[in-house]
C-alpha cells in the first residue's frame, strides 16, 4: 500500500486524503472478524524487527505534495485521514510524525506555498485508531492533536470485544475506554456484522449504547461490514438493521450517528 492510499469523495469526511504510515504490510494488534486487509502475520512482539516502517520525512513529504497538487487543481483536500495498513499508532515514531503532519498542515493553509503560489483553504486532520495504545501518555498526546480522532468500538462488553476484535496482545475493553476518556476530539466508529454478538440483538445493543453513553463521543460513525474480507465465517446485517441501530442510538442518546453502508476503515 503506497503512503497515499487514496484521495477520493468521502460520504462522511468529504473531499479526503487518506494516508498510510504503516508501509507496505499490514501492522495490527487486532485481528477483527471483518478486516479488509486480511490477517495480520507480524507479530507484535518481533515488530521491530519484522515491520518495515514508512520515514517521517517521506509521509510528511507525500502528504504535503499531494495538498499542495489537490489545491493547484483547483480540488482542495477536506480531510487528511491517518489510517491505512493497518493500527497507525503502531508507528514506533507516531508522536513526532503526529507533530510534523500537523506542522505541515499550519504552514501550507497559513501562506501561500511553492504550487503556483497557491493557499490551501482548512484542511481538517482525521486518525482512526483501535485504541489498544490508549494506556501510553505519547500516544494520547499524539491523538489529542488531531482535529478528530475516530476510537473503534464495535461491542459493549469484554466478551463481544475479544470475540469481533480478536486482539493480538494482552488487550481489554476496559482499557480502552478508560483511555478514549483522555480524548478532548474523540469520536466512536462501530462496525457492525452479523453473529453471536452483533448489535442487531437487543442485549448487545443496550451495552454499547451504554458506554457510548459513558464516553459522550462528539459523533458517532456506523459502518456495515461488506463481504471483502478473508473470514468466510463473517455474517452480515442489512441496511434495515443499521438504520434501526441508528434509529434506537439517537432515541436512547440524541446522538445521530453517520451511517455508512460500505467498509470505510
Ligand atoms: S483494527 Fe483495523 S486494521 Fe486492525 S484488524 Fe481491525 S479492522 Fe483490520
Amino acid at each position: 500500500m503506497k503512503i497515499i492510499s487514496s484521495i477520493e469523495d468521502h460520504s462522511l469526511f468529504g473531499r479526503t486524503l487518506e494516508v498510510n504510515i504503516l508501509g507496505e504490510d499490514k501492522v495490527c494488534n487486532f485481528d477483527c472478524t471483518y478486516c479488509t486487509l486480511g490477517p495480520s502475520l507480524i507479530r507484535i512482539s518481533r515488530l521491530k524487527q519484522d515491520a518495515k516502517f514508512t520515514a517521517v520525512d517521506d509521509i510528511v513529504a507525500a502528504v504535503g505534495q499531494s495538498l499542495g497538487m489537490s489545491a493547484q487543481l483547483g480540488k482542495s483536500i477536506e480531510t487528511i485521514l491517518v489510517s491505512g495498513n493497518g493500527e497507525p499508532t503502531l508507528h514506533p515514531l507516531f508522536l513526532q510524525l503526529t507533530k510534523n503532519l500537523i506542522s505541515k498542515r499550519a504552514e501550507l493553509t497559513s501562506s501561500t506555498n511553492q504550487f503556483a503560489g497557491l493557499k490551501l483553504t482548512t484542511t481538517r486532520t482525521v486518525c482512526i485508531t483501535n485504541g489498544d495504545r490508549l494506556d501510553e501518555r505519547d500516544i494520547v498526546d499524539a491523538l489529542n492533536l488531531f482535529d478528530e480522532c475516530i476510537v473503534k468500538l464495535d461491542a459493549g462488553t469484554e466478551k463481544g470485544f475479544k470475540k469481533i476484535n480478536r486482539p493480538l496482545s494482552r488487550s481489554s475493553l476496559e482499557k480502552i475506554l478508560l483511555g478514549a476518556r483522555s480524548l478532548d476530539n474523540l469520536s466512536i466508529q462501530t462496525t457492525v456484522a452479523g453473529g453471536d454478538f452483533s448489535l442487531t440483538q437487543a442485549p448487545q445493543l443496550e451495552e454499547w449504547i451504554e458506554v457510548l453513553a459513558m464516553l459522550n463521543p462528539a459523533k458517532v460513525y456506523l459502518v456495515k461490514a461488506t463481504g471483502a474480507c478473508s473470514n468466510p465465517a463473517l455474517q452480515f446485517v442489512s441496511d434495515d438493521d443499521m438504520h434501526r441501530i441508528s434509529h434506537w442510538l439517537e432515541r436512547r442518546l440524541k446522538i445521530k450517528a453517520r451511517v455508512e453502508l460500505g467498509f470505510a476503515a
